[in-house]
Parts: structure tokens; C-alpha cells; sequence
């Protein structure tokens, strides 16, 4: 049973390692940007209306993320095991999603930590396009689609997240700054946290990731 968290700022490539990682398991990849924004894009109700700050850069509120991702862990799909990518991302939905194995008898395996440097992320995402349809992710120099504009996986139109504007991304790392480095100390000191280099590979960051998310206790293949 796999049930792992992928930490790490805009661009450390979660979205890859985490859909890699859940196929290899047969586990769902829940990503909470990914079911965000298909939320914003199809529905005009209240969760939608809150969750429109996501263009910005700005996180939205806990308890529409916190609802969000419960719902994708209650489905019998995630009962074997799950890939958290984007969630949690503050101390308060660490919280949260702690109180909801625990109700359930489960714990987490491991938290692995995505490490980049910032002028990496900035590169990846000024070049980075998303497929709205299915979540997957390319980059126009380093990893083009096959055929310009479509996704490889799913066929759909690719766009470029309003948010990965570099108008928003400084605001992105300073939210990523501000609220979600403190789950590194949350992590560790439960035991759970890897800390892992993403400057690699696609494979390369992928053999890492994945023996950090098999292993129990904590290790650090870089120096913070
Ligand atoms: P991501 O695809 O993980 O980069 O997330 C894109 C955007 O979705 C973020 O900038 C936030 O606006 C929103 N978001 C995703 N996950 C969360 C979360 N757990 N809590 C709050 N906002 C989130």
C-alpha cells in the first residue's frame, strides 16, 4: 500500500513524477491544481466562484482545497494507495488530511520532497504547456508534443497556464515560500520526509523519486 505525498515548488516537476509513480503503482495521482482548475473552467458554483484566485498565483482557500481532495480520497479508488501532488500545501491542510487517515486507520508512507533551484523552475515554467483536458504537462524546447499544440496523451489543445505568466510566478514562489516550506518541518518530524534533487532527468529525477517513496524512514539526497 502506497500512499504518498510529493512536496516542492511550481515548476520541481510533481505533475510528471506523481502520474509516473501512480501508473507504476496502480494508485490514482491526485493532483489538486489539475482538479482546481477543471473546476474553474466547467462550473459557475460557489466552490468554482472561490477557486478563480488560481489564475493569480494566490492558493485558494483551505476548506475548498481540503474539500476537493477528500472527496478524491473517499472514492474506493484511493483506498489502496494515492499520489498527492499539490496537496497539501499549507500546515493547516497537513492538518486536515493527518485527522482523516488517522479516522480511517491509515497513514502516510512518505512525504517526498521535490528540490530545485529557482532559476530552473523559472526556465521550465516560462516554457512550460499544460493540457487542460488530462493535466499533462511539456515544455516547447526541452520536452515539445509530437505534434505541435496537441497533447501526445490525450489529443486535446494545449494552452499556457494564466498562471505560469511570469507576472504571477514570483507570486507563486512566495506563496510556495511562505506556506508550504513549512510542511518540510511538519514532514520531518513525523519521520516521513525525502528529500530528493529534481534537477535531473525526466528518468533520472523519476529513479530518485521513486526510491525515496519506497524507503521508510527519512533521507536526504541533497543538502538543503
Ligand atoms: P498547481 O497545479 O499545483 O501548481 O496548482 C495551481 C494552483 O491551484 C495554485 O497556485 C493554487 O491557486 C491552486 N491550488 C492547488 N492546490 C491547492 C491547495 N492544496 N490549496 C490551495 N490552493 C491550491
Amino acid at each position: 500500500m502506497q500512499r504518498v505525498v510529493l512536496l516542492g515548488p511550481p515548476g520541481a516537476g510533481k505533475g510528471t513524477q506523481g502520474a509516473r509513480l501512480a501508473a507504476v503503482w496502480g494508485v490514482p495521482h491526485i493532483a489538486s491544481g489539475t482538479i482546481l482548475r477543471r473546476l474553474v473552467a466547467t462550473e459557475k458554483g460557489d466552490l468554482a466562484q472561490q477557486a478563480r484566485v488560481i489564475n493569480e498565483g494566490k492558493m485558494i482557500p483551505d476548506r475548498v482545497a481540503n474539500a476537493v481532495v477528500l472527496k478524491e480520497l473517499e472514492k474506493p479508488s484511493a483506498l489502496e494507495g494515492f499520489v498527492l501532488d499539490g496537496y497539501p500545501r499549507d500546515v493547516p491542510q497537513a492538518r486536515v488530511l493527518d485527522e482523516f487517515l488517522e479516522g480511517r486507520k491509515q497513514r502516510l508512507n512518505a512525504v517526498v520532497l521535490l528540490q530545485v533551484a529557482e532559476g530552473t523552475l523559472i526556465t521550465r515554467l516560462a516554457g512550460r504547456l499544460t493540457c487542460p483536458a488530462c493535466g499533462e504537462s511539456y515544455h516547447v524546447a526541452a520536452a515539445p508534443p509530437r505534434v505541435s499544440g496537441r497533447c501526445d496523451r490525450c489529443g486535446g489543445a494545449l494552452v499556457v497556464r494564466e498562471d505560469d505568466q511570469p507576472a504571477w510566478v514570483r507570486t507563486r514562489l512566495a506563496v510556495y515560500e511562505e506556506k508550504t516550506k513549512p510542511l518540510m518541518a511538519y514532514y520531518r518530524a513525523r519521520g516521513l520526509l525525502h528529500v530528493t534533487s529534481a534537477e535531473g532527468t525526466e528518468d533520472e529525477v523519476f529513479a530518485l523519486v521513486f526510491r525515496s517513496a519506497g524507503a521508510g524512514g527519512t533521507t536526504d539526497s541533497m543538502v538543503l
